[in-house]
């Protein structure tokens, strides 16, 4: 099964209301297990509102979205949050980190209340994903006092903390400088090589998205190719 796979997805704002506007205009989506896609487009062509439907944040107005298998048009808010929790992972560009916890329990806290996480087996898993991501010596750091680098490695260790099948990350580079947004990319890579999730990685930097396996164009709510990088 793709870990994607969307067909036909319309979606509209203010339905039935004199405001009404249709942003995405049809889309048709493939995501392979493991696929390191890189999004791009103008601002406002309706990228973010593709990730939030993906991400089950939102639903299309009409179409069909099946995430890793499981058809979610007649899902109720419950299992979609549900499935959201445990197939996806996402790293924001405003990350909402807590700053007042520590790295460590940031991490832990979408494992929370989960039967498969005991609290012991929790802090091991998340102890872990931090130093898998170069940060073993500030897990005990609260983020506030973190670097805006060190935050997004914390932000990438937490998406990853229920081995989601899918990330999707919307200009996790956006706000960080040439050196930390290169860093960034390549723990996304290198978390992708190792944990074999697939990507979506919405972003304007060009140069970073011929380093991904595949590129859609999204423009005036269409996808309007795919080009192999
Ligand atoms: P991008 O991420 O590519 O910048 P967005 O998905 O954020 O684009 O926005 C696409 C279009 O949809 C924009 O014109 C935006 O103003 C509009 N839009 C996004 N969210 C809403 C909303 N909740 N209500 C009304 N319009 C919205
Ligand atoms: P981006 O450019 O990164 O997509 P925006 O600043 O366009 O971010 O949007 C931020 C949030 O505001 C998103 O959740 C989006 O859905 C919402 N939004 C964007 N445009 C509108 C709009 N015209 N009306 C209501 N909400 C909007």
């Amino acid at each position: 099964d793709p870990v994607v796979r969307m067909r036909a997805v319309h979606k509209a704002f203010n339905v039935g209301l004199p405001n009404e506007t249709e942003v995405l205009h049809g889309i048709d989506l493939d995501l392979q297990p493991g696929q390191f896609c890189a999004v791009m487009g103008p601002s406002g062509s309706g990228k973010s509102t593709l990730l939030n439907i993906v991400g089950l944040l939102d639903r299309p107005t009409s179409g069909t979205l099946a995430i890793a298998g499981e058809e979610t048009t007649a899902l109720d808010d419950r299992a979609l949050t549900r499935l959201r929790g445990h197939a996806i992972g996402f790293v924001f560009q405003y990350h909402y980190l807590l700053s007042a916890f520590t790295a460590l329990e940031n991490v832990m806290m979408p494992m929370l209340g989960d039967a498969g996480f005991p609290n012991e087996a929790m802090r091991v898993r998340a102890a872990e994903l931090l130093d898998s991501v170069g940060l073993k010596k500030w897990q005990d750091n609260l983020t506030g006092h973190l670097s805006g680098g060190q935050q997004q490695r914390v932000a990438v260790a937490r998406a990853l903390a229920m081995n989601p099948a899918l990330l999707l990350a919307d200009e996790p580079t956006g706000n960080l400088d040439t050196k930390s947004a290169d860093a960034v990319f390549e723990l996304l890579r290198s978390v992708n090589r190792a944990h074999g999730m697939a990507i979506l990685f919405v972003t304007h930097n060009a140069a970073l998205s011929q380093r991904c396996d595949s590129i859609i164009q999204v423009v005036d709510g269409m996808v309007l190719d795919r080009e192999a990088a």
